[in-house]
């Protein structure tokens, strides 16, 4: 049975990054019929933020990927926030100590910064591990009985992991393939404090073995830390699960990690719900509030690192799961393009209902408030074609819903000529007896009066539109007549001849 596990750390909002990470978890979940669980990894209290927690929930929800089991939703795994686990971590640390793969450490902050220094200066770099390990403050250069009185005098401590000197190391990455590293290289990662909490790495290990976790599916920032994972796993005499690690996110210059800061400085949402910061009462954009759809988002983020060897772009959740392969994730970066999420908003626009449109768009404007909903949806369906967001409908449909009061210069020189004012009263003389004012009738009579007096379309129908609309755009002329109504037509081409 497949499950796997997001697991974010409540220090800030989700970011893009982060979405696709659960994403793809989520998918993966599904193909395979398996489960989808949300694991809060809270134990670095000092990063924590207020709220953060429920950003992640409700951004989930929005994005249309519900777990299966975690915070809220408890199942057979629980508690699934790691700050309610404690009791659980320290036995395996002491496991760890007892079959000689970890030790205590007692150096001071203030030491290991004195042994970086000294190192530098001598064109070194520190590292903790056997290089140095038997000449600093811990339980392998120490005798028993040093030890045991430093433990009971309440010294402030941590337990490392011994990483071995001469192994060649052997991991798999689903989407890297064979990796080899010399343990020699790693150093001895803090697990365990001596304040009772676990390290990321050591409750991470034991949290997806105990949740049963069969893949673990996250960004390439993880990677360096497989080696010990991969470790971990073994000392504790634990089945590995499998890995998978993302690609980058990549800003749109396609150079470099693209970063929290940068959709303030680049003029794009990083967030995909709006969120303001507890601290400083800051608030970044998300893609919800900036009118996106959830399926545009949800269908951008799906390509950025994974394609389905195919022609096909759009992509329903339903069509992603079925389609989703980790086999086709790729190892290098993804380049992230605000345009291209627009133009699957665009698309997904379209695929919106009519009405749902016209509730979204008089929420918006004020102007609306009293006006019939089936007539506004009426409008949308003629205008949505056009739109990306429903913040686009305003400019594109106001002349639906009210006269314009100024008309566009250049479309006045253009449209406006000698003889104009005759032609557009005319108009009028023909549309005013029409009793079944239909587009059709409408269409037949107008069209049908410019071809048997010759006058040329343009000669009609430009002004024409400029006395509806004030502008020259618009849908079709025939299509506003019939929606705002004669008399109101009527009223606005008297408007435009004075
Ligand atoms: N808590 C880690 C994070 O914030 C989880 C990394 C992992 O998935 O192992 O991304």
């Amino acid at each position: 049975n497949v499950r796997v596990r997001f697991a974010p750390s409540p220090t800030g909002p989700l970011h893009i990054g982060g979405v696709r990470t659960a994403l793809f978890n989520y998918l993966f979940a599904k193909k395979h019929g398996g489960d989808f669980i949300l694991r809060i990894e809270d134990t670095d209290q000092n990063r924590y933020v207020e709220g953060a927690e429920q950003y992640i929930i409700n951004a989930l929800n929005w994005c249309g990927m519900p777990f299966d089991e975690g915070v809220g939703k408890e199942g057979n795994f629980g508690p699934y926030r790691q700050s309610e686990r404690k009791h659980i971590y320290k036995q395996y640390a002491d496991q760890l100590i007892t079959s000689g793969n970890a030790y205590y450490a007692f150096d001071t902050a203030e030491e290991l910064d004195y042994h970086r220094k000294d190192h530098e200066a001598k064109g070194k770099t520190f590292i903790y591990n056997w290089h140095n390990r038997l000449k600093l403050n811990n339980s392998l250069s120490l005798s028993a009985e040093d030890v045991q009185a430093k433990l009971e005098a309440g010294q402030d401590y941590v337990i490392r992991f011994k990483s071995p000197q001469d192994q060649t190391l052997h991991l798999t990455d689903i989407i890297r393939g064979d990796i080899k590293i010399d343990s020699s290289v790693l150093d001895d990662k803090v697990l365990f404090k001596s304040d009772g909490m676990p390290t990321y790495h050591l409750a991470n290990i034991v949290d997806d073995h105990l949740m049963q976790i069969t893949h673990v599916i996250r960004g390439e920032e993880w990677l360096p830390s497989l080696a010990l994972h991969y470790q971990l796993y073994q000392a504790l005499d634990w089945e590995t699960p499998e890995f998978a690690h993302l690609p980058l996110i990549l800003k749109p210059t396609g150079k470099g990690k693209l970063s929290k800061r940068d959709g303030d400085k680049l003029g794009f949402p990083v967030f995909p719900l709006e969120w303001t910061d507890p601290k400083t009462q800051e608030t970044s954009r998300g893609y919800k509030e900036d009118g996106y759809f959830p399926e545009a988002m949800v269908n951008f983020l799906a390509f950025l690192g994974w394609n389905p060897g195919t022609e096909q772009e759009i992509f329903s959740m339903e069509e992603l799961i079925q389609a989703f392969d980790l086999n086709r994730v790729n190892k290098s970066g993804a380049r992230f393009d605000p345009d291209k999420i627009k133009w699957f908003n665009h698309h997904y626009m379209q695929q919106q209902s009519n009405e749902a449109l016209a509730i979204a768009f008089q929420q918006e404007r004020s102007e609306l408030a009293e006006i019939d909903i089936n007539f506004i949806a009426i409008v949308i369906e003629l205008i949505k074609e056009r739109a990306t967001f429903v913040s686009d409908f305003w400019d594109l449909s106001h002349f639906f819903f009210i006269a314009p009061e100024t008309y566009d210069d250049k479309a006045v020189k253009k449209a406006f000529k000698e003889g104009t004012s005759d032609i557009l009263n005319e108009v009028i003389t023909q549309m005013d007896p029409i009793e079944d004012f239909t587009v059709e009738t409408l269409q037949n009579t107008i069209k049908g009066w410019i071809t048997s007096n010759n006058i040329g379309f343009g000669k009609v129908m430009m002004p024409l539109r400029l006395a509806l609309v004030g502008a020259l755009q618009g849908p079709d002329v025939f299509d506003i007549i019939f929606m705002i109504g004669k008399q109101e037509s009527i009223k606005r081409i008297k408007n435009a001849i004075n």
